[in-house]
């Protein structure tokens, strides 16, 4: 799955803005971990015994769109059918899942002569969600029993279990179904074994109305039959084994193209969007299965793909076998309607779900506390896999900024977890899909490649692949496997999956070389008590041609000495080439200065583009956690100045980001000119133009994200430039704004216009048929200043025109524009009912302004919230409550964060603003007795 904002209602400031590149600033992504709803039962109660195991489900479903006599509208009726055998003796209790369902009846009888098992009662346990079949006499071991259910269950708007969605066409709302399973809705959809270990087959039966709809499933139709009343009964082909969670049907009008091997399907007006994903999935298809010599449709039941763009779709990509769904910004293209950038996302969400097919639904996590089993492999894959079909990309730099760089931010903070970590309820085995089980899970692939050689990795996973196929998988198979290819692999993995966090190295001088010593990172720079130690792995440059080696020493303890002859002397001493491993740096002073040195050297004294980026990011977040000044780290950044390269621009905008919201109130307009000084040499050198057609990507990428900050923080010529193209296409909307540049435009056009420049992007929003263009006017409006047009964008994220998958992205875009902070909190607390109604509860209203708390910098803003919640204490019931309070918790953090750091970095600025302003000065001074000198002669 592609997490977009399945987990990030509780961390609002982070969610989609990588999606739409704007800079994101994840101060305390951890924060609201803690407020996931308490289990109210045993932790080991949320789980399945071994007694039973099912080995094949035969499902029926026939869905209701409209009331029909005695039939609720958007209900469904269910036959379940499971094979079961019981795998001990004396079982007299069946225990499984169901969620949001009537059983109307239930039975079990034996396989082999249809008897009847004389049964008991059944109980139900709201909260672990299991259902227990009581029988009156016992099983016998080893034999094969059907259970027998039939049911009712509902299709809501909610994005869970088998739901309903619906697209406008010619004005008129049509309705779908499709699923979401993972990670423990299938119940929703039919009585199951709702963990991953279960895996069986599926022969599914979907009874629908022919004339409206069609039918798609995992596998192709096997058979189809009329059954009158309009209804077709269409039988799928059963699955592979597999687990509950991959399982997956459509119901919809859908059109597909695409050929015998890979479909899209997608709503008939957006059939002319699919060519690239179409494209670009074959490839990828290609490439995966021979990267792991395994052919996804060598699964014998697995004939061909299907991709589906579905309307309302609560992850950003779901992995199912056969049937991959998507949001359809993630999956339809059009590139007159898309930044390249969007563009990029596709493929690697696409990439990211194809791996799935291997890692994940051949190959299954065993539990969600192995969860990176699935998602590490997957992130690596979406940017490594997507690097072999697109390698002028250039991926692997920006999987170290978008990757690497984030995973650190959750995994410094104390609250993180280990990748490999206990989870029970479903709001954990929710929570777990993380950036630790994601980013880091791909992280520490990518350092483990580099410590194997990718010839060797690629054999191990080759093997492991075929291995566990049709099986679950544990950490120690994978180990094992990796074991045989090189002795040293559990050894190197195990303290980084089972440990949280990741190491500072810091380096000191000596007379033979380099000392180097180890130990735990935190932001807020806390000392650990337990001494965490991990297998380092150490490579070093001391020139430009020594970046290249990323073949590690491993080094395990806590200090060590890495010799060096005439260290004293050498132009720099660098380590971590092109930052493989998973850690921070520290040098002394004079190694800091030698670096610093090197930096401001023409070429950069050959450092390497990823080690520019990794001590952009280390300095921000070494000042952060106080290991050095802020003085000093923004001194050193200075470098940057002369910086053409995106992954060190886009290391430092995560930084300035940061830095940005920590800074007075009242040092802003320093602040805000020491942006501007910084950006000044790079706008001159992208400038503000469309990308030429043979331009580098990164290129490209660059200019977005400087014509983002400049222009945000006033730069005349941007601002300028950015409005006159928004006049442009808002006087002749045939007249598009180039797509690489429309984020800017947008946004400048609402940031310095009114309601008017709102009102003109608000009905571009409303009517075009690209979702990708849907992204980029929702962000646009997001960056209103005016009071008055703030209202209307709540308003907006209140109402079903913002679809419920896209109402926390439109909070998180609206809550990254500083100017917007006052007035949403006053929004908020003025209409906190109607956000709690379309938003679906109080929970909500406490999000918001809990992250907006983590941001503003106004005390009057703070003071407002806190007699909100006071006031409104029942009202919010005691989770939101104490949301909010964590929040003005935060606030007080966030205040004296800023108070003790302020003396440095206002010295900083204060420095560099007069100093500026004496060569200004001087520069002044000489032009005038030129001028002088002129008028004389
Ligand atoms: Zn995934």
């Amino acid at each position: 799955m592609n997490v977009l904002t399945g987990i990030a209602v509780f961390a609002v400031s982070l969610v989609c803005l990588h999606v739409l590149g704007v800079s994101c600033t994840p101060l305390h992504p951890k924060l609201f971990d803690g407020v996931s709803p308490e289990s109210r039962a045993q932790l080991e109660h949320y789980r399945l015994n071994d007694d039973v195991l099912p080995t094949h489900y035969d499902i029926e479903i026939k869905p209701f769109f409209e009331a029909e006599p005695e039939r609720e509208a958007f209900t469904f009726n269910g036959i379940t059918v499971i094979t079961v055998t019981a795998s001990v003796e004396n079982v007299t209790q069946i225990k499984l899942h169901k969620a949001n369902m009537d059983i109307l009846s239930w039975s079990v009888m034996r396989k082999s002569n249809s008897m009847v098992v004389r049964s008991g009662n059944n109980t139900y346990d709201e909260e672990t969600q299991i259902l227990t079949l009581h029988l009156n006499e016992t099983l016998l071991k080893n034999v094969e029993y059907l259970v027998v259910f039939n049911y009712v269950g509902m299709m809501e708007e909610n994005m869970r279990g088998f739901y309903r969605s619906y697209f406008k066409q010619n004005g008129t709302q049509v309705w779908l179904g499709s699923t979401q399973f993972e990670q423990t809705e299938a119940r929703r959809a039919f009585p199951c074994f709702d963990e991953p270990k279960f895996k069986a087959t599926f022969l599914l039966k979907l009874n629908y109305k022919h004339l409206e709809y069609n039918v798609f499933s995992n596998t192709p139709i096997a058979k189809s039959e009329v059954i009158g009343n309009d209804r077709t009964l269409a039988t799928f082909s059963i699955t592979p084994k597999m687990s509950t969670y991959l399982l997956a049907f459509i119901v919809a009008p859908y059109n597909t193209t695409g050929d015998d091997i890979l479909q899209v399907l997608s709503r008939p007006q957006a059939v002319n969007q699919t060519t690239y994903s179409i494209n670009e999935g074959l490839k990828l298809l290609n490439a995966l299965g021979e990267w792991l010599q395994y052919p996804f449709n060598s699964v014998p039941e697995i004939t061909r793909m299907y991709m589906a763009a579905v309307p309302d779709f609560s992850a950003g990509a779901m992995e199912n076998w056969g049937l991959v769904t998507y949001r359809e910004s993630n999956l339809l293209y059009v590139p007159e309607d898309a930044t390249s950038l969007q563009q990029q996302r596709i493929a690697t969400i696409i990439s990211h779900e194809l791996a799935h097919q291997w890692f994940g639904n051949l190959v299954t996590c065993e539990w969600w506390d192995v969860t990176w089993l699935n998602e590490g492999f997957a992130t690596y894959f979406e940017y490594f896999g997507t690097a072999v079909v697109e390698p002028a990309w250039e991926l692997d730099q920006q999987f170290v900024i978008d990757k690497l760089h984030t995973a650190m931010q959750t995994d410094g903070t104390v609250s993180t977890h280990p990748m490999t970590h206990p989870v029970y309820t479903q709001a954990q085995a929710t929570a777990i899909f993380d950036t630790i089980s994601y980013n880091k899970g791909g992280v520490v692939l990518r350092m483990l490649e580099h410590h194997m050689s990718t010839e060797v990795f690629k054999a191990a996973l080759v093997e492991y692949v075929k291995d566990r196929q049709f099986k679950s998988s544990r950490p120690e198979h994978l180990f094992a496997v990796l074991d045989k290819h090189n002795s040293s692999a559990s050894a190197f993995m195990k303290p980084w999956t089972t440990q949280p966090g990741f190491p500072l190295v810091s380096v000191t001088t000596n007379e033979n070389g380099f000392s180097i010593t180890q130990q735990r990172f935190l932001i807020n720079g806390t000392n650990q008590e337990d001494k965490l130690l991990w297998p380092l792995p150490i490579t070093y440059a001391t020139n430009g041609d020594e970046f290249s080696n990323t073949k590690p020493t491993l080094v395990g303890t806590e200090t060590y000495n890495i010799s060096v002859s005439n260290a004293a002397n050498v132009q720099y001493f660098i380590l971590n080439n092109q930052q493989v491993g998973y850690y921070r740096v520290h040098y002394d002073d004079a190694l800091w200065e030698k670096i610093s040195k090197a930096l401001r050297t023409r070429g950069f004294a050959g450092i390497h583009v990823l080690n520019r980026a990794q001590i952009v990011d280390d300095l921000f977040n070494l000042a952060r956690a106080d290991v050095m000044g802020y003085s000093k780290a923004l001194d050193m950044l200075e470098y940057l100045k002369e910086e053409t390269e995106y992954a060190p621009w886009m290391a430092a905008a995560n930084g300035l980001a940061t830095l940005a919201l920590r800074i007075h109130p009242e040092d802003e307009k320093l602040f805000s000119q020491h942006i501007k000084d910084m950006f000044g040499k790079v706008y001159e050198y992208v400038q503000f133009q469309a990308p030429a057609q043979s331009e580098r990507r990164l290129h490209t990428y660059l200019r977005r994200l400087v014509l983002d900050w400049t222009c945000r923080y006033g730069h005349d010529g941007c601002s300028k430039s950015a409005l006159k193209e928004f006049e442009t296409f808002r006087t002749n909307s045939s007249v598009k704004v180039h797509p690489d540049l429309r984020q800017v435009v947008y946004c400048e056009g609402v940031r310095r216009g009114s309601l008017e420049q709102f009102d003109f992007l608000l009905n571009l929003y409303l009517t075009t048929n690209v979702a990708t263009e849907q992204q980029l006017t929702l962000q646009g409006m997001s960056c209103a200043t005016e009071k008055a047009v703030i209202y209307k964008f709540m308003n907006l994220t209140s109402s079903p025109d913002v679809r419920s998958q896209d109402k926390s992205t439109a909070l998180s875009l609206l809550l990254n524009n500083q100017y917007a902070l006052e007035s949403a909190a006053s929004y908020l607390v003025e209409n906190s009912a109607r956000w709690a109604e379309t938003h679906g509860g109080y929970e909500y209203v406490a999000i918001a302004l809990a992250s907006i708390l983590l941001r503003v910098k106004e005390a009057a803003v703070k003071e407002t919230i806190a007699q909100f919640a006071e006031t409104n204490k029942d009202m919010l019931g005691p989770d939101a409550f104490e949301l909010i309070s964590k929040g003005l918790e935060e606030y007080d953090n966030n205040q004296r964060f800023t108070n003790d750091h302020r003396d440095e970095i206002l010295g900083f600025l204060t420095l560099k603003a007069g100093s500026d302003a004496s060569r200004t000065g001087i520069f002044n001074v000489v032009v005038s007795l030129c001028l002088l000198l002129v008028a004389i002669w």
